[in-house]
């Protein structure tokens, strides 16, 4: 195994990490150093506990020298304040033995505060996006300094709907900076993140930890749609010997809220679904009645299951077959666990077999199939995405005649990215002095 004199790190670090009692490198710690100091773009497919928090701090303090400049270096954004208020911590130990700034800033307390502390100057700055965005338009923070930037928990972020506020802080940075984002899970919308802002990322996932694949015994029904797969699991899930504790996994919350209902009918308190926009109360509560076994079936998305601490789940079921197939072995690896043999079933359709097959893949092994029971009604009704989209008919006027368009397009719909759209939408709504600094400006407006 690696060790960390291996990575050619400071004294001052060296002895952090002794006073801390860290003996080896964590793979994703040992995998992403060369990356980061190399200064590329990276992506970490790693969760919380894999030691990810170090892995991005060692080699951007190794790297970041003595300055006494006001404005941030190093840009570290999470979804949430606990989370600011962790990695702060947790660099304040890193750091312990140099002379390194650290501020962390989040949203739901007063402000001007974390402005006193913020135009003190500080090396690297953890933030909420939205304090962070709101901190730069009240020109208490100026992020034209920053070199590297970090977002951590990023299909959270996503998933809690910051995409557009990333968006605009990353107008906000100097273009050239280094980009290191790390997410538990791979989604559609952290891979065209990923696409859109990233330069060739080095990509580095590492391997889920605990459960052996042979403690889980994998089958796989092919299922024509949504409403049939329904029927399937609700078959199914009336053994409740069998199915005494089951997480079922899909991909996105609305297709969660539409299976919950569907299952609501029938097993009514037995059954709870958690993900994203349910209240954090809720989603505790479920958490709890599941875990305490007074429901027995839980449906959750990817997202939301990651980080849950669920002991002992007979089953799971894949009722969708995730796009990416790391996802999978997250969902499956929730059972199987400290030694008791876990069962997982993959409800697959003919469009999910590539994905299927991409999954096989990365485990070296096929999924068996087993035969649907015949007694399963095959439902005609289609979701809303199933449905087939209508393409418009051939119209001459618009497609023009064979197939050539018979007037040049106008310049308005040329449509050429010229840079910096966010920017003037930006200005445009902001272009009053609404800054929090003005505080004669409503007095002013009032007597006009
Ligand atoms: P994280 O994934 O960043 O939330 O880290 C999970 C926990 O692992 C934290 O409590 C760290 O202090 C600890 N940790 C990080 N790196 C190491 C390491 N190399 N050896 C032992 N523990 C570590």
């Amino acid at each position: 195994m690696e060790s960390f004199s291996s990575f050619k790190i400071s004294k001052q670090l060296q002895y952090a990490i002794e006073d801390l009692g860290y003996e080896n490198p964590t793979p994703i710690q040992s995998q992403s150093f060369p990356v980061i100091q190399s200064g590329k773009d990276m992506v970490g497919i790693a969760q919380t506990g894999t030691g990810k928090t170090f892995a991005y701090m060692l080699p951007i303090l190794q790297g970041l020298t003595f300055s006494n400049q006001l404005q941030p270096r190093v840009l570290v954004i999470v979804p949430t304040r606990e989370l600011v208020i962790q990695v702060v911590e947790e660099i304040e130990k890193f750091a312990k033995y140099m002379t390194v700034r650290v501020i962390g800033v989040y949203g739901g307390v007063n402000i001007n505060r974390q402005k006193e502390a913020v135009s003190l100057g500080t090396d690297i700055i953890v933030a909420t996006p939205g304090r962070l965005y709101d901190l730069v338009l009240s020109r208490a923070l100026q992020l034209k300094s920053v070199k590297k930037l970090v977002i951590d928990e990023v299909d959270v972020m996503l998933d809690l709907g910051f995409r557009f506020q990333l968006i605009n802080i990353f107008e906000l940075l100097p273009s050239r900076r280094q980009n290191v984002m790390f997410s538990a899970t791979m989604t559609a919308d952290v891979n065209e993140l990923i696409h859109d802002f990233f330069q060739a990322p080095s990509t580095i996932s590492v391997a889920v930890s605990g459960t052996p694949l042979d403690n889980i015994s994998q089958y796989c029904y092919s299922v024509p749609n949504f409403y049939t797969k329904a029927n399937l699991l609700k078959h199914l899930l009336q053994d409740s010997e069998v199915f005494r504790k089951t997480l079922v996994f899909v991909s996105n919350k609305k297709s969660a809220d539409l299976l919950f209902e569907e299952l609501e009918s029938y097993f009514t308190t037995e059954v709870a679904v958690i993900h994203s926009n349910k209240t954090q109360n809720y989603r505790i509560r479920s958490i709890e009645n599941f875990n305490e076994e007074k429901t027995r079936i839980l449906v959750t998305t990817d997202i939301m299951a990651r980080g849950l601490d669920l002991n002992l789940i007979s089953h799971v079921i894949n009722f969708d077959t995730p796009a990416f197939p790391e996802n999978y072995m997250h969902r499956i690896g929730r059972t199987g666990r400290a030694e008791q043999e876990g069962t997982s079933l993959l409800f697959s359709t003919i469009a999910e077999q590539p994905t299927k097959e991409a999954i096989e893949e990365l485990m070296g092994i096929e999924i068996p199939i087993i035969e649907m029971p015949s007694e399963i009604e095959i439902s005609k009704k289609l979701t809303y995405d199933e449905q087939p989209k209508l393409k418009e008919g051939y119209n001459p006027i618009k497609d023009g005649g064979e197939g050539k368009g018979f007037h040049e397009k106008k310049d308005k719909n040329n449509k050429v990215n010229k840079g910096g759209s966010y920017k003037r939408i930006i200005k445009k709504k902001y272009k009053k002095p609404k800054t929090k600094g003005d505080k004669n400006f409503n007095k002013r407006n009032k007597n006009k």
